[in-house]
């Protein structure tokens, strides 16, 4: 489960995240959708202090991440995180990719990085791939590496911005049914999204944020079905 309360983040001068306030129960999915600069990524990385929040607390499974001296590398394995861009290393092959995350975080020796980096692989059906250089393959499969990678952490809550967003259309799919297929397997997500068909049909529910905090939030259905909000219908009528 994961608690926020509270949640601010100033750059500077200017607050981006004025207060926010969310609890996710466990094997929740809930998407965050929302005008561009609303402070949707901003509120992501502050669950896994990419960007620290200015104040509130972060908790996730009992654990306060925001504590004085909790450990911030143990809080970034518990929160899995993918991007737009899939920030994969150039110069190693896709197994790599994988296993360094766990020789580095979690000091893994290298012999059971890779075994669990091949797993994870082949789950997401990259079996075949894990001696290739990430720019040897496409962009959705290096998304789906991306995502084997986070998983191979472990993670306790997986959090995805944008993830489909970067990729050529025919490739948005398979990454959605991986996304997919990963709530259907009980994992904690959160998941900012433009694909309101993906939030319509897997998120138990939808958070709007808008200008820094959260406008509306609800079943998925009814928050995109039926919206409250003058700000969330407009919104709505622009991307639907
Ligand atoms: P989009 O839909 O375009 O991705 P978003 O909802 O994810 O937008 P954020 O990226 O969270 O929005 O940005 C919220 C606001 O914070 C924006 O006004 C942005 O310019 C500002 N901002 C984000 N990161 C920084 C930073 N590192 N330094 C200064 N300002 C920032
Ligand atoms: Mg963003």
């Amino acid at each position: 489960a994961i608690r926020l309360r509270d949640i601010r983040k100033s750059f500077g001068s200017i607050e981006v995240l004025k207060g926010v306030s969310l609890d996710i129960a466990p094997q929740e999915v809930v998407c965050i959708i929302g005008p561009s600069g609303s402070g949707k990524s901003t509120l992501l990385k502050c669950i896994n202090l990419l960007q620290p929040p200015s104040s509130g607390t972060i908790i996730v499974n009992g654990v306060e991440l925001t504590a004085p001296k909790a450990d911030v590398n143990k809080a970034r394995s518990t929160v899995g995180m993918v991007f737009q861009h899939f920030n994969l290393f150039p110069h190693v092959d896709i197994l790599q990719n994988v296993a360094m995350a766990l020789t580095t975080v979690k000091r893994m020796p290298k012999r059971e990085a890779e075994r669990i980096a091949r797993m994870q692989l082949e789950r997401l059906e990259l079996g075949a791939l894990i001696h290739k250089r990430p720019a040897d393959i496409s962009g959705g499969q290096q998304q789906r590496v991306a995502i084997a990678r986070a998983l191979a952490m472990e993670p306790e809550v997986m959090l995805f911005d944008e993830a489909t967003s970067a990729l050529d259309p025919e490739l948005v799919k398979g990454v959605l049914d991986v996304m997919k297929e990963l709530a259907h397997s009980g994992m904690t997500m959160v998941v900012v999204t433009h694909e309101m068909g993906f939030a319509r049909e897997v998120a138990d529910r939808v958070v709007f944020m808008d200008d820094g905090v959260i406008a509306e939030q609800g079943v998925a259905r009814e928050v995109l079905t039926a919206p409250r909000s003058p700000r969330l219908q407009e919104f709505l009528s622009q991307v639907l």
